[in-house]
This record gives C-alpha cells, sequence and structure tokens, in this order.
C-alpha cells in the first residue's frame, strides 16, 4: 500500500500529521487492541468478567436498549432516571450512625436546573469529582429537589443532553451507567473501526457503514444500527462454516462407495417387516450419494425418537460391509449401545451379517476375540460405547461410522473415530441426532454438515394424549388412570423430578419415589427402578423386566430418555415437570405411545408454564423446538453443542432469521466467486473473519 500523501501534494503524511485534529484520518484497527483502561479496580474487574478487555471489545458491547436521558427540570418526584450533569460544589459530612463512612453532597447541574445528589459510603468521591467534572448518574429523585445516587461516572457527554441513554449488560464491579460513560469516552475510537462489507454489497444492502452502525447502536438507533452488527456477525460464522466444510472436503477423502451391492437390496426386499416412510427413502438416496462422491460424508440425521434413524443407520453401514469394509456405531452409553445392538440384530435375520457389541463391560475373552476378528476384517459390523475409540481397536478398513447423539461426544472423540480409518482415509460419518433442532439453528451451529431430517413417524404410531396436572385432585385421577392401565395388563413409566445438584441425590430422590409408590398409590402392582448410580448389570436386569412384562411400572431417571423400546407400556407421569426442559420432556413422552394403544401422558407442574402448555398442545418434535426456541432464546440451546459457533453477542434468533437468510446466501455466493477472500475488495471480509474466529477459520484451501 502506498502511504498517505496531503492534498493535492505528492509529499507523504508523518504518523503526527495524521494524527492531527483536522488531517485525514484513516482507521487503525490495530487501536482498537488497545488495553481498556478501567477505574476503580473493582470496575476493571467487572469489565473483565463482561470480556471488556480492549477498546474493541467494549465497542462491540452494545446496550440491551436506550431509554431517553432526562433533564433536572423535567424530573418528577420518585423517578428512576439518568442525567447527565456538571459538578459545581461538592462537599462531605459526617453521618451520625455508627459504622456508616461520611456522606458526600454534590450539587449539581445541567442547562434546566440544579439539584442536591447525595453519594453514600464512598467518601472519596469528594475528591475525584471535583467542581466542573461532567458526570452520568442514575437514581431516584426525590421531592426536594434532592437525587439519592445509584450508578455514577464520569463522563464526556454533553450535560442535559437530550439524548436518550443506553442500558448496557453490566455485571459485578461495573453499572450501566459506568459502561455508558467509557463508551463515551471511547467514541473517538470508533474511527478505527474497519468496514468488511464491500460498498457494492452495502448499497445494495441498504446498510449503513459498521462504525456508523456501531454509533447508532450506542448513541442513537439502536435497532438499526443493530440489524447491521447482527448481519456481520451471522455472515462472519457463516463463512466459517462454510469454508471449514471447503476445508474438510478438499482435504480428506473416503473410500468411494459406489451403487449398492447385492446385500442391501435384498436386505430391503427380504428382511425389513415393514415399508419405508418416504422421508427414510429421501435419506438413503442422500446418504447413497454421499458414499459415492469420494469425500466423506458428514450428514446430520435428525429425527424424533421413534422416527426411524436405526434404518438408515444400518443402511449406511450395510453399504460399506457389502464392500468387503467396515462400519462401525458409537453411543454415549452403555445402555444405549445395548439398545443399538439388539435393534440391529432384529433387523438383521442371523447370518446376514455378523454384528459385535464393545463396552466398558466387554469381559478381556470376549474383547480379545472381537479385536482380533476386527483387525482381520472377519467382522463387518461393530457397534459400542467410547470403548470404540481406544488405541487397541484396530479395524482392517472401517468406511462408515455413525455417531447416536453426537453432542454428547466431544471434537476429540470424533477425531479419534475418524482416525480409525486407513491411513490417508476418513470415514464417512452420520451424525445422529433424537434433538429436533429448528432450521435457523441447524443453519448456524451446523452450516458445516449436511442435514437431512426424519420429520415423517412411521405408520402405526399412537397419538399420546398429553395433560397437565397442578392440583391434588388432578393428582388423584392420574393415579386412578394409571392403576386403570395396569388393571388392563398395560405398562407405564414414573419419572422422577430433575435433580440437577448430583447424581448421588438424583438416585436418592428416585428411589424415594420408588419406595412411596410402592407403598402408597402402586402398592397392588410390580415396580421396579432404574436410575444413573445403579450398576450395569442391575441396570439392564431392571429393564430386562419391564421389557419382558414382569415387571408392570418402570419408575426412572431420564435414563429412560432413550433407548427402552416397549410397545406394551400406555403411560408416562412426569414429576416436577416443570424442571426438565421441553426438548428433553418430548423425548421423555416418546417412550409411550409406540404399541396398539391410546397413550397418556400426565406432566405434573404448573398449570402456567408456557413449556408444559406447548407439550400438551403439540406433538411435533419440530415445531416443539421452534418454541423453545423462541421461548429461551439461541444461547442456551447452542450450549448444549460442544463445538464449532458460540453463541452469538448480536444477533438474536429466532428475531433475525431475515438476516439469517440473508447472511447465508451471501457467504456461498461470496466464496464460490472468491473461495479465499483474496480479491481487493474482499480482503477486509477476510480480516473480519480471522479476527472473530480465529487465523485457522481463513486457512488456505489447497489446490
Ligand atoms: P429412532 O432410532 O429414530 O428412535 P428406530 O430406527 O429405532 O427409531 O425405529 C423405531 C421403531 O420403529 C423400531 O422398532 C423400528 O423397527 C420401527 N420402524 C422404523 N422405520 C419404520 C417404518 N418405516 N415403518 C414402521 N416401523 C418402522
Ligand atoms: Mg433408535
Amino acid at each position: 500500500m502506498t502511504s498517505p500523501t496531503a492534498f493535492a501534494s505528492s509529499a507523504p503524511l508523518s504518523a503526527e500529521d495524521l494524527r492531527a485534529p483536522d488531517g485525514p484520518r484513516l482507521p487503525r484497527p490495530e487501536n482498537l487492541r488497545t488495553p481498556l483502561e478501567v477505574t476503580p479496580a473493582p470496575a476493571a474487574k467487572g469489565a473483565e468478567r463482561l470480556g471488556l478487555l480492549t477498546v474493541g471489545d467494549l465497542l462491540e458491547h452494545l446496550p440491551r436498549d436506550r431509554s431517553a436521558a432526562r433533564t433536572v427540570a423535567e424530573l418528577a418526584p420518585g423517578e428512576v432516571a439518568t442525567v447527565v450533569v456538571e459538578v459545581r460544589a461538592i462537599t462531605s459530612r459526617p453521618v451520625r450512625r455508627r459504622g456508616m463512612k461520611p456522606l458526600v453532597e454534590a450539587t449539581v447541574a445541567d442547562a434546566s436546573g440544579a439539584m442536591k445528589v447525595t453519594f453514600f459510603n464512598q467518601p472519596w468521591l469528594e475528591r475525584r469529582y471535583r467542581p466542573g467534572t461532567r458526570l452520568m448518574l442514575h437514581g431516584k429523585y426525590e421531592a426536594r429537589n434532592r437525587f439519592r445516587v445509584q450508578q455514577h461516572a464520569p463522563t464526556g457527554e454533553q450535560t442535559g443532553s437530550a439524548e436518550e441513554v443506553a442500558t448496557y449488560p453490566a455485571s459485578e464491579g461495573i453499572s450501566s451507567t459506568q459502561i455508558a460513560a467509557l463508551v463515551a469516552e471511547h467514541r473517538p475510537a470508533l474511527l478505527d473501526v474497519v468496514e468488511p462489507l464491500p460498498a457494492r454489497l452495502r448499497a445494495r444492502g441498504g446498510f449503513p457503514d459498521r462504525a456508523g452502525a456501531l454509533a447508532a447502536a450506542h448513541f442513537g438507533d439502536h435497532e438499526g444500527g443493530r440489524g447491521r452488527l447482527a448481519f456481520d456477525e451471522l455472515l462472519l460464522a457463516q463463512i466459517t462454516l462454510l469454508r471449514r466444510r471447503a476445508l474438510r472436503r478438499e482435504t480428506t477423502r473416503a473410500e468411494p462407495l459406489e451403487a449398492p451391492g447385492t446385500l442391501t437390496p435384498r436386505w430391503l426386499a427380504e428382511s425389513l417387516p415393514f415399508a419405508l416412510t418416504a422421508d427414510q427413502r429421501r435419506a438413503f438416496a442422500a446418504v447413497d450419494a454421499d458414499l459415492a462422491s469420494g469425500r466423506p460424508m458428514q450428514r446430520l440425521l435428525m429425527g424424533e425418537v421413534g422416527s426411524g434413524k436405526t434404518v438408515v443407520a444400518l443402511y449406511a453401514m450395510l453399504r460399506a460391509v457389502e464392500q468387503g469394509a467396515q462400519a462401525a456405531l458409537m453411543a454415549p452409553t452403555e445402555t444405549l449401545a445395548e439398545q443399538h445392538f439388539a435393534t440391529l440384530q432384529s433387523l438383521l435375520p442371523d447370518a446376514f451379517v455378523s454384528v459385535s457389541l464393545l463396552t466398558g463391560s466387554t469381559g478381556a475373552r470376549r474383547r480379545a476375540d472381537l479385536l482380533g476378528k476386527l483387525e482381520s476384517g472377519e467382522l463387518g459390523l461393530l457397534v459400542g460405547t467410547h470403548a470404540l475409540i481406544e488405541a487397541p481397536v484396530r479395524f482392517r478398513r472401517l468406511a462408515v461410522a455413525v455417531i447416536d447423539e453426537q453432542h454428547r461426544f466431544g471434537v476429540n472423540q470424533r477425531r479419534a473415530l475418524d482416525r480409525k480409518a486407513p491411513e490417508g482415509l476418513a470415514p464417512h460419518v452420520l451424525h445422529m441426532t433424537a434433538t429436533p433442532i429448528p432450521r435457523t439453528l441447524a443453519l448456524t451451529a451446523y452450516g458445516d454438515l449436511d442435514i437431512t431430517a426424519l420429520r415423517e413417524l412411521p405408520a402405526g404410531r399412537r397419538p399420546i394424549a398429553t395433560h397437565v396436572a397442578s392440583t391434588e385432585r388432578e393428582r388423584e385421577r392420574a393415579y386412578e388412570r394409571i392403576r386403570e392401565e395396569l388393571r388392563a395388563h398395560r405398562q407405564a413409566f414414573v419419572v422422577c423430578p430433575l435433580v440437577e445438584e448430583s447424581e448421588a441425590l438424583q438416585a436418592r430422590a428416585a428411589t424415594a419415589e420408588y419406595e412411596r409408590l410402592a407403598r402408597e398409590e402402586l402398592r397392588d402392582f410390580r415396580l421396579v427402578l432404574l436410575h444413573g448410580q445403579m450398576k450395569a448389570a442391575d441396570k439392564q436386569a431392571a429393564m430386562a423386566d419391564f421389557a419382558s412384562g414382569g415387571a408392570d411400572v418402570l419408575v426412572a431417571t431420564t435414563v429412560i430418555e432413550v433407548g427402552i423400546d416397549v410397545p406394551n407400556a400406555s403411560m408416562m407421569l412426569v414429576e416436577g415437570a416443570e424442571r426438565y426442559g421441553l426438548s428433553q420432556l418430548h423425548q421423555l413422552r416418546g417412550r409411550i405411545g409406540r404399541g396398539a394403544h391410546d397413550s397418556v401422558c400426565v406432566l405434573f407442574g404448573p398449570k402456567e408454564s408456557a413449556r408444559l402448555r406447548a407439550l400438551a398442545e403439540h406433538r411435533d418434535g419440530f415445531r416443539l423446538a421452534e418454541i423453545d426456541l423462541e421461548l429461551r432464546g439461541e444461547g442456551e440451546m447452542l450450549g448444549t453443542r460442544q463445538s464449532g459457533a458460540a453463541a452469538f453477542r448480536v444477533a438474536r434468533l429466532p428475531e433475525d432469521v431475515a438476516l439469517l437468510d440473508a447472511a447465508c446466501e451471501l457467504g456461498r455466493r461470496l466464496l464460490e466467486v472468491d473461495p479465499e477472500l483474496e480479491l481487493p475488495e474482499h480482503a477486509l471480509l477476510g480480516w473480519a473473519v480471522r479476527e472473530r474466529h480465529g487465523a485457522d477459520a481463513m486457512e488456505p484451501i489447497p489446490a
């Protein structure tokens, strides 16, 4: 880059010239990295807690909303307000009450008038706020022209400005008013903010420039400014996801598995006891295309419990096995792994393909035998837990890996599974989740995966009537109803209240509930208990007892959330339902309604709970996920993902869905024409991606 010169001259300008008040001013983004200085010490700690380490961080810390600043003359008795004033006089005087520090009193004024303000317990303010100091004060105006200060900070703002004052997310040690004053002080640094969007795109989208948007968000049209900033944030995240995906596609190879051989068509024709749903057929087709591509499949299969994901997973795995390659399915718990193992066996007739199970409780002899057969290639299909990714487990030719409840595994665990493929290759990976994710979140959190959803439930599913029970009478009726079901030789689940503090407390609560029911409401029936602290063998015995119909009622913690299939179970009671998340309750409920009988789910909890009401009204898991997102906001939902995009700072989903769509579209188009963002007009956008998501976000894609 050539250095800037003076107007109509070729003489280069010195740094001094450039800094001159009326000289040209170029953005110097490095200035935004200047450490933020905050006093006093507790406020500095508070700022650090909020992640405000640099001037740039501060400028990106947007207010929640803005409310009108008031002038002194406008204040009404009892009103809580923020004013910008100048100190006229300040004194301190002792307080008679023991243990109290001297009281500081000041006369402050703006153009409209003067008033007396009091600061409690901060005698040092007398020396800090000398006459002439401009202050931003937040507090309560009391009668007789007195103002009781709650928050205060020196400010560069004009006194009596009729502007609005922003409310910032604050933390212990630093108040919103202090942050507002800091932002006002650092307002000139907005000149150092870089515009990442090419002018052409900005003009087309009708966006303000980035510095202007930040200024608006802090000092002016809050929503207007926020929109532009949210767009930037979504665009940078989208570009990062698309880059990550492109990088993976370009740098890794997977064994191409072309058209289905003879095994899978035979399996479909002869062994499946049902017709596939249209969604399942679409999923098969997507898997076929992925497997044939020579690039590793990275597909997320979303579908509620019972939507038939396992059938799709088995299809993908058989496609590997029929070519003489191997496949593995990894589940997060032993219970789930065992369940998958049983399902796969039931879906595969004897001698069709050999499947084995490997978990932490697999005996040493069996394990040695299994590892041998895996290494020789004799064993085609392996189901298991984390035990699958341990070092001694070696596949001869792993081509397809299925990861169930993929969000419960860390990045490293998923990588370890990738490394089980032959040298130089990655396996095709099918990620499964029973948590339906709203489209907006899927785009942001899983933009680097291809997504297939199974929305349609297999035919023959019975409706589940869901009720919320709040009163004693409703509770009595629920127990009456459960006894009716049990007398009709059907079975039921009782889910214990969630105890978040510890597994041990959770187990104790479940045990107490089990004992109580066995003594009281359900004393005529056979109950079994299932909780997370039981030994694996005991859990297995309890589940087997219930599955075989030996036990009438399974009293359990959420360990039953996934992995139990008992079609004869037609009723579920959930205690303390309001403590559970919406999607978790929906998943729990999916354990019933699997047989020939109408099913009933009773949620014990407050009638006014929006979550419980939503469950009573809706059955579609994707619809419920949208509602959940509306109720909770995206931050918390994203929290369940262990890697990738962090929650957004500015963007709000689902409200900003239009911005998200625009950002996805633009990101895609930009990378199509300029995959490395190296055209001059995209250079600053590439820089912004690296700033926000790290240098490796824009790592070059090998040609
Ligand atoms: P998920 O893994 O999504 O919870 P599964 O694949 O375990 O669902 O299927 C749930 C049950 O429905 C299983 O008993 C399975 O055999 C059965 N099933 C799967 N697909 C169909 C279908 N298309 N028609 C009828 N039953 C099906
Ligand atoms: Mg399943």
